[in-house]
């Protein structure tokens, strides 16, 4: 069983982006995270939840759901969306490919998510939606 939990779900406004992140970040500052910690999991929500908005739901509207499980210093992440989904997980997650360079995307936000947690899964079905798993575990207090 895990230590803790919460679930929150917004409404796919860039505007929530920051709410994300904040959210996030506060419930994780009871693992007493480093600022490198911290940093590393709010930009990984924001790149997970900026691609729910933009390409999930394609600046349409809704709803994005995060889950975060605490298990000792383990944190899990759970970011989801019921949008677009992904045809090829596998092209989407090398570096520098995006679906969208007329949006200016760079292609780097899977490989960001990668390189600042853990581990990193992503479930995608086209026309169903995108779940993207994060796991990050915390230094130990000393
Ligand atoms: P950047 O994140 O650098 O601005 P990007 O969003 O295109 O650019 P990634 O975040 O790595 O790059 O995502 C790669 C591609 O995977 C996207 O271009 C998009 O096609 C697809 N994708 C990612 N997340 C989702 C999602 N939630 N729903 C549908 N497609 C997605
Ligand atoms: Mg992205």
């Amino acid at each position: 069983m895990y230590d803790n939990s919460m679930k929150i779900e917004f409404v796919s406004k860039s505007q929530n982006e920051s709410f994300a992140r904040v959210a996030v970040a506060a419930f994780v500052s009871q693992l007493d995270p480093t600022i490198d910690e911290l940093t590393d999991v709010k930009t990984a929500v924001s790149e997970a939840v900026t691609n729910s908005i933009i390409h999930g739901y394609e600046n349409g509207k809704g709803i994005v759901k995060i889950e975060a499980y605490i298990k000792e210093r383990e944190l899990t992440l759970i970011i989801e969306d019921e949008g677009a989904g992904i045809e090829d997980v596998n092209l989407a997650m090398q570096p520098l490919y995006t679906s969208r360079p007329d949006l200016e995307r760079s292609g780097m936000g899977f490989t960001v998510m990668d390189t600042f947690m853990d581990s990193l899964e992503i479930q995608s079905e086209k026309n169903k939606g995108t779940r993207v798993l994060m796991k990050k575990v915390f230094k130990s207090l000393s």
